[in-house]
């Protein structure tokens, strides 16, 4: 199987640094039988957000393995970093990983409330669970989505990536198609975009650069009060 992908990450219209980080790196495309790809949406203060993400991403990219080795890995190197420097304590990051292999397979690793989505067959549908506080309420069935898009707590996360030496990963394995569409995103997106809206943009727009250029834009359209981030895999 062929890979084509795109990625790409924004400031937004009224953060004035970008938190998040992508791999591959943002602004960048290309194609091949397999590929490591991967959003992680930093936080904390004095610049933790920015220096999590980035730790994150580069460990990702250095080790090789699965998906859990390479985000236990990342775990450690965030919670070493901040344990360095102490006004960096706290930081830490969302991460949502895929390695996508020749075969087919693909692998997501997930902490944090980025997401993984498949586009298949003109339909749209997540992949990884929110571990945010409102997420585990409508995985519960204790919130609506209408009672959840308002929550004052909506982006208080319930699991992060650098804040404690073990980490709780979600790991999904699924088998690819040709046609698939894959999209890995910060809540930048997910914030600012209806899913019906994401589905709408990842089936029209051609090619990942495309597709990825237009749900930035569509994101900072809608406002963009958040740093945003995609990375779109096509599988052919
Ligand atoms: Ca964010």
């Amino acid at each position: 199987m062929k890979f084509t992908w795109a990625a790409r990450s924004d400031t937004g219209r009224v953060r004035d640094h970008n938190e998040d980080a992508t791999l591959p790196a943002a602004g960048t495309s290309g194609s091949g039988d397999h590929l490591v790809a991967a959003v992680a949406d930093g936080m904390g203060g004095a610049a933790g957000g920015e220096i999590a993400s980035t730790t994150a991403i580069a460990t990702i990219a250095a080790v090789s393995g699965e998906v859990a080795i390479r985000i236990e890995a990342a775990n450690l190197a965030v919670v070493e970093a901040a344990a360095q420097r102490p006004r960096l304590k706290g930081m830490g990051t969302t991460v949502t990983l895929g390695l996508f292999h020749t075969d087919g397979r693909l692998q997501i690793g997930h902490v944090g409330d980025s997401r993984a989505y498949l586009l298949r067959g003109g339909s749209l549908s997540q992949i990884s669970t929110d571990h945010s506080f409102v997420g585990e309420m409508l995985t519960a069935g204790r919130m609506t989505e209408a009672e959840a898009e308002v929550h004052p707590y909506r982006s208080v996360l319930t699991r992060a990536v650098g804040l404690e030496p073990a980490v709780d990963i979600d790991v999904t394995n699924l088998v690819l198609a040709a046609g698939d569409r894959i999209l890995l995103c910060s809540d930048g997106i997910t914030a600012m975009l209806e899913d019906d809206e994401i589905q709408a943009t990842l089936t029209t727009e051609a090619g990942p650069e495309r597709a990825a250029d237009a749900l930035v834009t569509a994101a900072n359209a809608a406002g963009g009060i958040d740093n945003i981030s995609v990375v779109i895999v096509d599988a052919g």
